[in-house]
C-alpha cells in the first residue's frame, strides 16, 4: 500500500509539472472560435451551458437560432429575462417542414443580419449561433460570408457555432472543436424527447 501511495504521489507530482508547464505557456488572451459538431446529443445544451457561465460574470451574450425558432426552448425561456442576453430567432420552423427554400433562405438571411451585428459589437463578449451548420449546408448562407465575419469580429469576442457536420473551412478556422459522439440516443429506441431535458 505505501509503495502504491508513493507511486500515485510521484505520478500527480509528474502531472502538475505538466500542467503548470501548459499553463505557463498560455500566455495569449483573446476571444475563442468554439465548434460543438458531431451526432451525439449536447451542442446546443452546451452553448446554452457557456452562455449561462457567461452571464454569470455579467457578460453580453446574443444567441443566434438558425432552425428552431418555433420550437420550445427551456434555457431561452429562463435565461431570456436576463437583460445582458438578446435572442434572435428565424421565423420559420423546420426547413423539411416548411417545404419553401425561398422563404427559408430570405429567414436565414434577416437573422444572419442580426448574427452580424453582435459580430460586429465590441460589447458582445459571446455570440453563439445555434444550428448554423445546415444553413451552410443548404446553401441559404455562404460559408465566405461566415468566415469574413467571424475573421473581423472584436478580438476579445468569442463565438460558438454548433449543428452536425461543420463545414471543413469552420474546423480549420475554429480554436477549440467538439465533436460530440453518439454511442446511444434513446430517441432510436423510440422514446420521445422530453421537456426539459431534450428541449
Ligand atoms: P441538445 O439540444 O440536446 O444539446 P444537440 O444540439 O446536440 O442536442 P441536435 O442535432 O441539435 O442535437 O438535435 C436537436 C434535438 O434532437 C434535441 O432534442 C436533441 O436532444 C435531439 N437529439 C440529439 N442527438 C440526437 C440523436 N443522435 N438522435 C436523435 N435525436 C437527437
Ligand atoms: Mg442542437
Amino acid at each position: 500500500m505505501n509503495d502504491r501511495n508513493q507511486r500515485h504521489q510521484r505520478s500527480m507530482e509528474k502531472l502538475k509539472a505538466h500542467v503548470d508547464e501548459k499553463i505557463a505557456n498560455a500566455r495569449e488572451q483573446r476571444g475563442l472560435v468554439l465548434v460543438f459538431t458531431g451526432n451525439g446529443k449536447g451542442k446546443t445544451t452546451a452553448a446554452w451551458g457557456t452562455v449561462t457561465r457567461a452571464l454569470g460574470y455579467g457578460y453580453k451574450v446574443g444567441v443566434v437560432q438558425f432552425i428552431k425558432g418555433v420550437w420550445e426552448c427551456g434555457e431561452r425561456e429562463r435565461l431570456e429575462q436576463d437583460p445582458n442576453l438578446e435572442v434572435a430567432v428565424m421565423a420559420t420552423g423546420f426547413t423539411w417542414e416548411t417545404q419553401d427554400r425561398e422563404a427559408d433562405t430570405a429567414a436565414c438571411r434577416d437573422v444572419w443580419r442580426e448574427a452580424a451585428k453582435m459580430l460586429a459589437d465590441e460589447s458582445v463578449y459571446l455570440v453563439v449561433l445555434d444550428e448554423i451548420t445546415y444553413m451552410l449546408k443548404f446553401g441559404y448562407l455562404d460559408i465566405a460570408t461566415v468566415i469574413q465575419a467571424l475573421k473581423n469580429r472584436p478580438k476579445d469576442q468569442t463565438v460558438i457555432l454548433t449543428g452536425r457536420n461543420a463545414h471543413r473551412e469552420l474546423l480549420e478556422l475554429a480554436d477549440t472543436v467538439t465533436e460530440m459522439q453518439e454511442v446511444r440516443h434513446a430517441f432510436n429506441d423510440g422514446v420521445q424527447a422530453r421537456r426539459g431535458i431534450d428541449y
